[in-house]
């Protein structure tokens, strides 16, 4: 992506709220990204959470001074439940958000047309757009990290499903009576195989052998600073509880992933999320998983790629988003 653009082409800020940080986008069509700017995910709640997107927003938009007007308009990637037509977030648990009508706040701030779309949907169609999934029909993208969803994009759009819920694979059951969830249910793939999952069961098997890792040892046995990053680099090393630890995880991420491509007639799936920074050491396993628990018509067929916007993913989705959908039709 270039940082060129032309001086009248339309452009719009887009946004990704992740739990941690934010990041917002000042984006033309042709996701030629002018500038960008992180900030961290204020606690709080409502109030806060809203003051540091002005905020943002105010940033990105002083950006193009006497350009302004070709700025058309601003599209927010959020998590949790949204209502996609009024852009409120009804519910997002981790982030302490309930009933933020995200979109009306920012349109009265700044005059400008506003949407808020799910973060998982939001990057799965800029993937679509601009990077794995370009010029694919059809695709999953999956978001592995804190939690774990689908987007789904059928023939060129998101699909919403009847609530705009769609993409939970995270709560598919995968193990009966299996550890809790955040959900309040148990054993669902999201328990067993995101990233604190996997650094849950890391810690348990150090605890129980003291000497199993040099890595470990090296970090001075502390439980607290053991980390997805750790454990890949353990794998990496040769330190096979490691390797043992990833592909059971991979394991399970594939099972489910073939259960997708089973149902929906899938060839492309999109891995992503801060898990997917493992690269090969993660997709491998998944991928031969997948051909283990696919139905024979798929093996060797289906295409597991790492997303191609990596972080980028979410805000570039909302701003492209908003390019194909400049009017609530
Ligand atoms: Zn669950």
């Amino acid at each position: 992506m270039t940082q060129e653009n032309g001086p009248s082409r339309p452009l719009v800020i887009g946004l990704d709220l992740g739990g941690t940080k934010m990041l917002g986008l000042l984006m033309d069509d042709q996701a030629n990204i002018l500038k960008r700017v992180r900030l961290q995910t204020p606690g709080g709640g409502n109030t806060a959470l809203s003051h540091n997107v002005l905020d943002l927003i105010s940033e990105l938009r002083d950006e193009i001074g006497d350009q302004a007007r070709s700025l058309i308009g601003i599209s927010i990637g959020a998590p949790g439940f949204i209502h996609q037509e009024s852009g409120t977030i009804l519910d997002a648990q981790n982030m302490q958000l309930h009933n933020l009508p995200l979109s009306k706040i920012v349109s009265e701030t700044f005059g400008l047309t506003t949407r808020v779309i799910h973060d998982v949907k939001a990057a799965a169609f800029g993937e679509a757009c601009f990077g794995a999934g370009k010029g694919m029909r059809h695709l999953a993208f999956m978001n592995i990290g804190t939690g774990i969803a689908v987007g789904l994009i059928f023939d060129g759009q998101i699909y919403q499903g009847s609530a705009g819920r769609s993409g939970e694979i995270g709560h598919i059951r995968v193990v009966r009576d299996g550890p809790d969830c955040s959900c309040g249910g148990r054993g669902c793939l999201e328990a067993i195989a995101s990233g604190p999952s996997l650094v849950r069961r890391a810690q348990a098997v150090l605890s129980h052998n003291r000497s199993t890792s040099s890595m470990w040892v090296s970090s001075n046995r502390r439980l607290d600073l053991v980390s997805a990053e750790m454990i890949a680099e353990a794998a990496r090393s040769g330190e096979s509880w490691a390797s043992a630890l990833i592909e059971e995880t991979a394991d399970y991420l594939g099972l489910s992933i073939a259960g997708l491509i089973n149902v929906l007639d899938l060839e492309h799936i999109i891995i992503g999320g801060g898990l997917s920074q493992m690269g090969d050491l993660l997709l491998n396993p998944i991928r031969k998983a997948v051909n283990r628990y696919v139905l024979s018509e798929y093996i060797d067929i289906v295409r597991i790629l790492p997303s191609a916007l990596g972080m980028d993913a979410g805000a570039i989705g909302a701003a492209a988003f908003f390019f194909r959908h400049p009017t609530n039709e």
